[in-house]
């Protein structure tokens, strides 16, 4: 069956358009959907977002025994289109949100007019860059220790990087863990001075100075080790560890947004607080795209389904 828009001057139009396909978008595309607001969403670049490079997610509620972040989004997709959600492949490339409707165009090549926008381009992890990092995600590699430490009870592992990320890991995984490294480069930490304290007076956390990651090491099982570097003498040393966490840092997705929204000096697009509402009206965004404090899918499916209901309420008064 069509996908029942309107047309303007020959021009696709639809009352609200969501832009990535996480659990923030799907959120808000079965809510959307459930309210009659015949939402269009573009998936992006990697349809389903970040769970999708994660194995088994089991944190998010509804799932006694677990899930695959592949799966789980799969899942949300479904729901999603079962309500009507048309969902497309597609990247969006422009946006022009001077005026509403607001101008979006898709894969460089195609424009639309939405009513309203729900941003959920998410934030992408930074990666130190090695091969062996790509080779053993999933596989003793990961970004987030809130969702994968829980495979590392008491195991040896260490953590990449000196922010409030990394501390807030460490500690979340000393907890868990019988050891944890916490590799920084520099002979300081760049986390708040109450993260400090937590990791410098930790049993459990050793911090390594001034050394950064060299090579991954690992067989067919997944991660044996890594092997650093001294930042200064060069001077390699290698510690027997089966998970290593990277945290070096998240970039929000915002590149289209730049000029356009308000967005905090980290680059994330800024919200009025308690609401998904950006500086623009009829633009709400949701999920890890505005959320600099706890990037869960749960948070982010949360803020999906905040973000469709100031959607319906923002056209209703506009009605
Ligand atoms: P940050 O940018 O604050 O820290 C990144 C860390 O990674 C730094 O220590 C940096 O080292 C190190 N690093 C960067 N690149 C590399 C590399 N290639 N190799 C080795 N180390 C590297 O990122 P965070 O994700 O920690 O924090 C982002 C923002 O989110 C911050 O504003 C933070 O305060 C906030 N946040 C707040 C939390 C809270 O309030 N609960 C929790 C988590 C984050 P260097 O210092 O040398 O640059």
């Amino acid at each position: 069956m069509p996908h029942p828009y309107r047309k303007t001057n020959f021009m696709e139009t639809t009352k609200c358009l969501i832009i990535g396909s996480g659990p923030a978008g799907y959120t808000a595309a079965i809510y959307t959907s459930r309210a009659d607001l015949n939402p269009i969403l573009y998936q992006g670049i990697q349809p389903g977002g970040q769970l999708t490079i994660t194995t088994d997610v089991e944190n998010f509620p509804g799932y006694p025994n677990g899930v695959t972040g592949p799966e789980l989004m799969e899942d949300l997709r479904k729901q999603a289109e079962r309500f009507g959600t048309d969902v497309r492949s597609g990247i969006v490339t422009a946006v022009d949100l001077s005026k509403r409707p607001f101008l979006v165009t898709v894969d460089d090549n195609k424009q639309l007019l939405a009513e309203t926008l729900i941003i959920s381009t998410g934030a992408s992890a930074n990666w130190l860059g090695l091969e062996s990092e790509k080779k053993f995600q999933g596989m003793g590699v990961s970004a987030c220790a809130t969702c994968d430490g829980f495979f590392y009870r008491n195991h040896d592992v260490c953590v990449i990087g000196g922010g409030d990320t990394a501390t807030e890991e460490a500690s979340y995984l000393a907890n868990l863990c019988n050891k944890v490294y916490l590799i920084v480069r520099r002979d300081e930490l760049r986390a708040s001075k109450a993260m400090q304290r937590r990791v410098l007076n930790h049993p459990k956390i050793e911090i390594i100075w001034k050394h950064k990651p060299k090579e991954i090491l690992g067989d067919n099982s997944g991660v044996t080790g890594i092997l650093l570097h001294h930042s200064d003498t060069n001077v390699e040393r290698k510690l027997d560890v089966t998970g290593v966490f990277v945290a070096i840092g998240h970039t929000p997705n915002t590149t289209l947004f730049h000029e356009q929204l308000e967005l905090h000096p980290e680059g994330y697009i800024k919200t009025i607080p308690g609401s998904t509402r950006t500086s623009v009206d009829g633009v709400f965004a949701a999920g890890d795209v505005q959320d600099l404090h706890y990037r869960q899918g749960i948070t982010a499916a949360g803020t999906g389904c905040m973000a469709a209901i100031e959607a319906e309420r923002f056209l209703q008064e506009q009605d």
